[in-house]
């Protein structure tokens, strides 16, 4: 089977779906990556072939010879039309944002798997890339952070004086939430943290931080996700959230929906009520940002704090980010082909769960109802 590594198109994504080390190591496929696909991410065409890799320029011609196309981003459209019928492609689709990219595969009669849909099973923990990618979003978020503050993480004690440690809050405590936990606590930051679900009030203090406890009553989620809460709900957080952000000198959110827009944590009367030089990293920033002034893809100070929209964070970390990332998606290629041959189970969780086109049609109702709460949320 013919496996095709594209290169990326999207600005600023640095990421490869494929690595040498990790190309070596799939035998049983017969792997060509795009000329200067792995360069961004530290990855020569050399490394590629020497792990046993071609390396094609032509782009059109590799879409055209793949049985399989591994991309980070969805495929734009012009190579969809270049894909054979009966093809597979694998990535971050994006079912909720792309929907013509979903329709496109869907009329090509490609059989499209998106990574976003692979359900958080334990079996698919090795394929899980929204978690591998958010871990690295956590932990680059804190770095971005602390450079920009102008104040120590630890606390200092020198001959010139005592320096208390930083203060930071983390607002989200899914994967990327824990990760920045961890790092600001590995800096010396006193952290504090909170998230819609209790059931992550053990994991929070087991790092080392303090779950902040709101008088609230969170609607539960389904999965271990947390699904959207009342605007009610929203507006008393806010309320409860106010003094713990203007004590911090670095806030972190990572709170987010599947398939909605972000929820607003921190309005702007919150972050003017912050010290002057104070952070807020909004790593939920690529589907809108919690906090109200985020402008996704930006860093900017408003009346002196800084508001860093940065998206695709987990892009900033390419090679680690990439290495991660092709391992999961050559675990799920593995599962979806065991003996080198596609062998759809529909009946298996897995493969049922992240197929999104396949046969001509649109196959998964979970990518549909994205689909339709984004064209919703676009309405509102
Ligand atoms: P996510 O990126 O969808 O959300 C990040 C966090 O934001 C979540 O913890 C969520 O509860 C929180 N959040 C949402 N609305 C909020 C609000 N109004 N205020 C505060 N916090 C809010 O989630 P994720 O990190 O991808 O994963 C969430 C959970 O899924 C994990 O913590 C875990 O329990 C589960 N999970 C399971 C597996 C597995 O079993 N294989 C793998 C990964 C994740």
């Amino acid at each position: 089977m013919k496996i095709g590594v594209l290169s990326e198109t999207v600005p600023g994504e640095r990421r490869v779906a494929l690595v040498p080390d990790v190309a070596a190591k799939l035998t049983g496929f017969e792997v060509t990556v795009q000329a200067g696909a792995g360069e961004a991410a530290g990855f020569t065409d050399e490394a590629y072939r020497e792990a046993g890799a071609a390396v094609e320029s032509d782009r059109a011609r590799l879409v055209g010879a793949s049985d399989v196309l591994l991309s980070v981003q969805p495929p734009p459209l012009a190579d969809v039309a270049h894909l054979r019928k009966g093809a597979a492609t694998i990535g971050f689709l994006q079912p909720a944002t792309q929907a013509a990219a979903v329709e496109a595969l869907a009329a090509r009669g490609v059989t499209a798997f998106s990574l976003e849909l692979l359900p958080r099973i334990s079996r698919a923990q090795s394929m899980d890339a929204l978690s591998s990618q958010a871990s690295l979003a956590g932990y680059k978020g804190v770095l971005m952070a602390a450079n920009r503050l102008g104040k120590f993480f630890p606390m200092l004690m020198t001959a010139a004086g005592t320096i208390p440690p930083a203060r930071v809050l983390v607002l989200g405590a899914g994967v990327a939430g824990l990760q920045a936990i961890a790092t600001a606590r590995r800096l010396g930051a006193v952290v504090e943290a909170y998230d819609v679900r209790p059931a992550v009030k053990e994991e929070v203090k087991s790092l080392g931080a303090k779950f902040l406890e709101l008088d609230l009553e969170a609607q539960e989620g389904q999965g271990g996700y947390a699904r959207e809460q009342s605007e009610e709900f929203l507006t008393r957080q806010r309320e409860l959230l106010g003094e713990r952000v203007a004590a911090a000198d670095v806030v972190v959110t990572t709170a987010a929906i599947p398939g909605r827009r972000a929820p607003v944590l921190v309005t702007a009367p919150m972050v003017h009520g912050m010290r002057r030089g104070s952070v807020i990293v909004d790593l939920a920033s690529d589907t809108g940002g919690n906090c109200e002034l985020t402008e996704p893809g930006q860093v900017r100070e408003v009346q002196g704090v800084w508001l860093d929209g940065t998206t695709n964070v987990p892009a900033t970390v390419a090679l680690h980010a990439s290495q991660l990332y092709a391992r999961n998606v050559t675990n799920l290629l593995k599962h979806l082909a065991p003996e080198g041959e596609l062998k759809l189970d529909f009946e298996d969780e897995i493969t049922k769960g992240c197929c999104v086109t396949h046969g001509g049609q649109v196959v998964s109702e979970r990518a549909k109802q994205l689909i339709e709460s984004a064209a919703e949320n676009t309405r509102r």
